[in-house]
């Protein structure tokens, strides 16, 4: 049967992505790429101070790389494909990985054993715990350079820990603390009251990275920042509200299709519960989209249907957006709204993050170029022709299929549901690349000198001032390396 009202197609739109465009060279002012600031927001109330996001996948973004990612001024979203004790867990490592007052240290009493304090510091990451009474008055400190050669498990806390510990009392100040640090020559230094019950600690290693990192994106209490993931169904609200309880910065909820019912409401019900939490809604690819998720409450929305490079979408479904037009419509209704947008999906190089912010977004999520790092989660995969890493859809089947067996559990896994499932995702490898610093420190190096080719001095003013021209096949092939014979 045909319908009565069918859409005249008489024009249909057109859409274009980056290697579409060019950005036109501009009169540059700018004296040298340092001075070039690439300073933005994430959502409503949070800086970064580089535009980088890692994304919310599971070959990409845990605590280790949330971390590199925030030390270096950007941030990562802890993927919600783990239990929510687990998730939380990523978030607590990251929290804790550095600060300048740790308020809440991870404690032990002097008559658990050995075996008890290896496993807190193996479970959280950390090189020494302080061992209070039942008081919380401070009596020992217990540290890897304590019990390094010492196999005897069964030992107590207070057998081995070290007794004549040197504090200091509340209010000291980052420097004191670092001199206190220094001539005692220590790691640790906990932080009593008056009655020498433990109120804190600050380590050497939160100061040295302090220093290392002066770019790092971090929250008001020195530490770093970091987003998880969510869904719109099942435990979506429960998983919320125990992110939030460990002071997770952002949550982003994340479905395929973000301009749906479900995003809204789950959208309008966390921001009406907890309205100081930032939310981040998404994916979508059409200003009607970014409205809806604005009016629903939410900081920032993720714009990107079908762009990343482990996405079928489009083949599967017929449906999305490409991304350069996504970005231009969305970032246009959303800056009537004063709320940044993150271009999600399908940045390849750092001329596709200068293009992207150029276009108009804030901040770009970056998935498969981050997965070949030594941070992303995942083995290495060693090949006769190099080193790989994995990379996979969110929506991929072997996606599909782990989180099954870790809901149900192996045995009950129900094939034929398997079999229904259509995966909107592919399981792929990228070549290993190293550390985080080293990858970022690329991208970052020519979105610089992309904002100088466009004149412009500030993200602001790449936007302000960027002109984009739209190319041809033979330009497109003009751009690449051409009539020569690659060396490698
Ligand atoms: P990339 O940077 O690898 O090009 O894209 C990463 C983005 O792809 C993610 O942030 C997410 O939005 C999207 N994505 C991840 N997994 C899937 C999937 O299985 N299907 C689709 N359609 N998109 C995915």
């Amino acid at each position: 049967m045909l319908g009565k009202n069918l859409k005249p197609f008489d024009r249909i739109k057109e859409g274009i992505t980056f290697d579409d465009v060019l950005l036109i060279p501009k009169r540059s002012s700018v004296e040298s790429r340092k001075n070039i600031s690439t300073k933005s927001i994430l959502s409503r109330n949070i800086e970064l101070n580089i535009p980088i996001v890692s994304a919310n996948m599971d070959t990409v973004t845990e605590s280790a790389m949330a971390i590199a990612m925030a030390r270096l001024g950007g941030i990562g979203i802890v993927h919600r494909f783990l239990s929510i004790e687990q998730q939380v867990r990523e978030i607590v490592r990251v929290k804790r990985s550095e600060s300048i007052l740790i308020e809440k240290p991870i404690t032990i009493s002097p008559d658990r054993s050995l075996e008890e304090a290896k496993e807190l510091m193996a479970q959280y990451g950390i090189g020494g715990i302080v061992v209070i009474d039942e008081n919380s008055r401070v009596v020992g400190i217990i540290t890897t350079r304590d019990i390094k050669f010492e196999e005897r498990d069964q030992l107590l806390v207070k057998d081995v820990m070290t007794k004549d510990v040197i504090t200091a009392p509340e209010g000291t100040s980052i420097y004191e603390a670092k001199e206190i640090l220094k001539a005692n020559k220590i790691e640790k230094l906990p932080i009593v009251d008056e009655f020498g019950k433990l109120k804190g600690l600050i380590t050497a290693k939160d100061i040295v990275k302090r220093e290392e990192y002066p770019e790092a994106c971090k929250d008001s209490k020195g530490r770093l920042r970091v987003g998880a993931a969510i869904g719109v169904k099942g435990d979506y609200f429960e998983r919320a509200e125990a992110l939030i309880q460990v002071d997770c910065d952002v949550l982003v909820i994340d479905i395929a299709h973000g301009h749906s019912d479900l995003a809204i409401k789950a959208a309008s019900k966390i921001k009406e519960k907890f309205s100081k939490v930032e939310v981040i809604a998404g994916n979508v690819a059409t200003p009607q989209g970014v409205k809806d998720l604005i009016d629903a409450g939410v900081d920032a929305v993720k714009v990107g249907v079908g762009s990343g490079s482990i996405c079928i979408t489009r083949i599967v479904t017929g449906a999305g957006v490409p991304q350069l037009t996504a970005i231009l419509n969305c970032a246009k209704i959303a800056h009537e709204y004063n709320i940044p947008i993150i271009a999600d999906g399908g940045i390849r190089n750092s001329g596709d993050i200068t293009k992207a912010l150029a276009a108009g977004a804030s901040s770009v999520m970056i998935g498969s170029l981050l997965a070949g790092t030594d941070e992303s989660p995942g083995i290495t995969i060693i090949r006769p022709d190099g080193r790989y890493k994995m990379s996979r859809g969110m929506a991929s089947l072997a996606a599909a299929i782990d989180r099954k067996i870790r809901e149900k559990g192996l045995e009950e896994i129900d094939e034929s549901e398997l079999l229904e499932y259509v995966p909107e995702g592919v399981e792929a490898m990228v070549p290993y690349k190293g550390k985080t610093t080293e990858v970022i420190a690329k991208l970052v190096g020519g979105l610089r000198s992309g904002m100088s080719y466009c004149g412009a001095s500030t993200i602001r003013e790449l936007q302000e001032k960027a002109e984009f021209i739209l190319i041809s096949e033979a330009s497109i092939r003009e751009n690449l390396p051409h009539d020569v014979k690659l060396l490698y």
